[in-house]
């Protein structure tokens, strides 16, 4: 056991003194012990020798009364136990005393040398002659009681023990009392420095000394003074650390994502944000799991996420992927990860960003392209997509060198029937022939609506004769039973045109147009049968309505017959005319306006369609010139057809004419309907970022149309679109259609683009489409096209009256 400081002080001080004062006890009884006996031996000795003398007159007359009297004085003596006077024969002469001299010890003449001798036997015997003049007389023998000096020095002896003992045990007591004094500070300095130990900081040492000591407990005051402070300060600072954690925390977790961080090698998370128990209803450990993705992602999309995860070639950067993920009951979301890497302070490449659920966005995409790729009647698919597909399933017939076959089908009394008995039932009529005819198609078979009453099939594989075994199976399926619709039944019956490929067409326009044309082939030979194309079939087409037509589009081009008439576009909010779009029509020999959907078909048709493009574009882009030099510049839009896109003449024509015309290329609009645009995407592509070069802008015009895929939008760098008029018209009696435009109008937003709705036909219509906040728009109740430009700058109609004017030839 290791002892204290002030103990080991105490004992080595107190072991010393105990030896000090033993030997000084025993010195002291040892010299009593001698001194008492030297000096009992010298006197006994001298008073002996006196005695002799005395005794000396009584022995030379061996008188016995004066040997006694001389032997008187020793009576007084209380400790003398015997004198005894002997003559020369040993004969006892005088005696006095209690005790006998031992007989046989005389002829020793027996005395002690020593009185450590005589407290043998307790007796002091002394024996001394009597000698006179030198001749011998007798001997006197005495003897002495040891007895007092024995207590005596016994006495003395005890009193030096207690003395010393007492002095000792003082002597422990002052000693323990200066230990402890002096080891006080110590202790205080302990107590401090374990009160520091505990983390009591208000502990201070109370010593006033101007000693080493005292410096030691200044220092270490000073010292707890500078601790308290800094806790003190570390505790303020810990506590706004802790508010400010708090904050973030709640900022962090108060956010619609998950925010993440991920270890840059393996993609682990490594952080996310309590959103992510919302996101897929999973515990957060889950989401550190090394396998979370391999366990939650889904696993078409599993490679591509971990790729991008994982990916450091580029050190820094950024990255978004949309990529689905399973929650906790199994069901697909749709999230989209945005990330950042970069390296922090340690020099480590860290990964962090959002997570975010779009599985509504994707919904409300997939809706969007949903309801831009069927027709809302019969359900079926539509036109635009159905010419997707056809040019996929021709893409793979000329891949795998087997044929195809395209059915184009136009009922034969459709027009009747409308006319007849009614929309209503026109409607039922069409929905029920749709029926009929996925009846009877193989699930294999692409069944699209192409127009009011026309359909079309795509046979992936077929050869000629299976074709029109279909044909004639559509037929009798058509013709079989009486259709129900409504409360009537009436008689079907459709005319078939037939067109194969790759042979016939590789291109889905150019093969719906030879279809379309045996089908008017079909009709001409006497309806209710099909007919396959044949070159003839062109001339026939020609022979009859559509030559008319080809015809007096070149006499209108060659004698000045077309003209542009032009409909403002109205910002909704202020009534502003943001622009006006110019239209096209035909003079015909009376000067009535003939309108575009009268001729634009067959212009097409024929390749005239590049000729009138030409032509509006010149007359479109010097009025604009015109309007600049008058001082009241108009922006202009003009519709393009598809068969300009990516001729550089047509690029060389509009920049010449701007120049030539002194217009303002950023007062000039081109409006391009996606169905063009998305035929050749990168044509499409390269030709819009040429015109935007010089300083146009583009619309995408009729969208939702025939729109193939909402993606295409993104690729497509435009500022405005156009909502096809046919979602617009009855937007006040279609709940449907005011769920597209709202999701049309959420798109063009996120894509910073203008969303311009066209056939705003009454004040319902315009107070939806302000409530939905569509920016721009279009329609007979604000203005019909117009021969001039109006003399108005704002549209009373959006806050008040609407402008409503009659079309007229200009
Ligand atoms: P678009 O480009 O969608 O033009 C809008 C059409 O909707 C115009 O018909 C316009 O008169 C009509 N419209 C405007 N507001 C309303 C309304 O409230 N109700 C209804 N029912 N219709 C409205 P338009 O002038 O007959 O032109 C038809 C289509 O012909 C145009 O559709 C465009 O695709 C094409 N087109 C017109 N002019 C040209 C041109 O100069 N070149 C080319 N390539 N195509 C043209
Ligand atoms: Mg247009
Ligand atoms: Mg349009």
């Amino acid at each position: 056991m290791q002892l204290r400081f002030a103990s080991r002080i105490i004992l080595s001080v107190v072991i010393i003194e105990a030896l000090m004062l033993s030997l000084l006890v025993w010195n002291s009884v040892r010299l009593i012990n001698t001194s008492h006996a030297e000096l009992m031996e010298q006197s006994l000795n001298e008073k002996a020798e006196l005695l002799a003398n005395s005794l000396a007159p009584g022995l030379i007359t061996l008188d016995r009364a004066l040997l006694i009297d001389a032997l008187a004085p020793l009576k007084k003596n209380p400790t003398l136990l015997y004198a005894t006077v002997y003559g020369l024969d040993n004969r006892v002469l005088a005696h006095i005393g209690t005790k006998i001299e031992k007989r046989s010890d005389l002829s020793h003449s027996h005395h002690d040398l020593s009185f450590i001798e005589a407290t043998e036997d307790g007796v002091f015997d002394l024996s001394h002659p009597v000698v006179v003049s030198g001749q011998p007389l007798g001997s006197l023998h005495i003897g002495y009681s040891t007895k007092l000096v024995v207590a005596l020095t016994k006495q003395t002896r005890f009193q030096n023990t207690a003395i010393a003992a007492a002095a000792l045990l003082f002597s422990i007591m002052v000693t323990v009392a200066i230990g402890l004094f002096l080891t006080r500070s110590l202790r205080q300095l302990k107590q401090g420095s374990e009160a520091l130990q505990r983390g009591d900081l208000d502990h201070r040492i109370e010593i006033n000394r101007s000693d080493e000591i005292g410096d030691v407990a200044n220092s270490f005051n000073q010292l707890a003074n500078h601790l308290d402070a800094t806790q003190k300060e570390l505790e303020l600072e810990h506590t706004k650390l802790l508010r400010q954690t708090a904050h973030l925390n709640n900022l962090l977790n108060g956010v619609n994502a998950v925010i993440w961080e991920a270890e840059p090698e393996s993609g682990c998370f490594t952080y996310v944000s309590n959103e992510a128990k919302n996101l897929l209803g999973l515990p957060i450990e889950r989401w550190y799991h090394p396998d979370f993705f391999h366990k939650h992602a889904h696993p078409d999309d599993l490679q591509c996420v971990i790729e991008s995860v994982t990916d450091n070639s580029s050190a820094t950067g950024r990255f978004s992927i949309d990529f689905r993920l399973y929650d906790e009951s199994g069901h697909t979301i749709w999230a989209r990860m945005i990330s950042t890497s970069e390296y922090n302070d340690q020099n480590e490449l860290v990964l962090r960003g959002l997570l975010l659920d779009i599985s509504e966005q994707k919904a409300s995409e997939e809706r969007i392209v949903y309801l831009a790729e069927h027709d809302s009647l019969t359900g079926l698919i539509n036109r635009r997509r159905f010419q997707t597909i056809l040019d996929q399933h021709i893409a793979y017939a000329e891949r795998y060198a087997h044929s195809g076959g395209l059915l184009f089908i136009d009922l034969d009394q459709f027009k009747y029937i409308n006319d007849t008995y009614g929309h209503h039932s026109g409607d039922e009529y069409l929905t029920q022939v749709a029926k009929r005819l996925q009846r009877t198609l193989r699930n294999t078979d692409v069944l699209g609506r192409l127009g009011g009453d026309e359909f079309g099939v795509i046979l992936p594989r077929v050869e000629e004769g299976e074709a029109e075994q279909v044909a004639t199976n559509l037929l009798e399926a058509l013709t079989g039973e009486e259709l129900i619709h409504g409360e009537h039944a009436s008689r079907v019956s459709a005319s078939i045109g037939i067109a194969l490929f790759p042979e016939q067409g590789t291109l889905p326009s150019e093969l719906l147009a030879r279809a379309d044309t045996a089908m008017y082939a079909a009709k001409e030979l006497g309806r209710n049968r099909y007919h396959i194309y044949c070159e003839q079939d062109v001339r026939l087409a020609r022979m009859h309505d559509k030559v008319r037509w080809e015809d007096r589009i070149h006499q209108a081009l060659e004698n000045d017959r077309f003209v542009l008439h032009y409909q403002p576009i109205v910002n909704l909010k202020s009534g502003a005319i943001s622009h006006y779009e110019a239209l096209l029509r035909m003079l015909d020999d009376d000067d009535t306006l003939i309108p575009p959907g009268a001729f634009l078909d067959t212009a097409e048709r024929f390749g005239l369609i590049r000729d009138i493009d030409r032509w509006v574009v010149e007359q479109t882009i010097r009025t604009q010139g015109v309007s600049e030099k008058r001082g009241e510049p108009v922006k202009l839009a003009i519709n393009l057809s598809g068969r300009n896109f990516g001729d550089n003449d047509f690029l060389e024509l509009v920049r010449n004419t701007i120049t030539i015309s002194n217009a303002d290329p950023h007062a000039i609009i081109f409006e391009v309907t996606e169905t063009v645009a998305v035929e050749n995407l990168d044509k499409a592509r390269s030709f819009i970022n040429d015109l935007r070069e010089l300083g146009c802008s583009f619309a995408l015009d009729d969208f939702g149309v025939g729109f193939a895929s909402f993606h295409y939008l993104k690729n497509l760098n435009v500022d405005y679109i156009k909502i096809d008029g046919s979602f617009v018209r009855n937007l006040h009696q279609d709940s449907t259609d005011q769920v597209f435009i709202r999701a049309i109008h959420d798109v063009a937003r996120s894509l910073n683009m203008t969303a311009i709705a066209e056939f705003i036909e009454n004040d319902e219509i315009l107070a939806i489409l302000q409530e939905i906040g569509i920016d721009m728009g279009q329609g007979y109740y604000l203005s019909r096209p117009q021969a001039d430009f109006l003399p108005v700058q704002t549209i009373k109609g959006i806050s008040g009256k609407a402008t409503l004017s009659q079309e007229v030839a200009g």
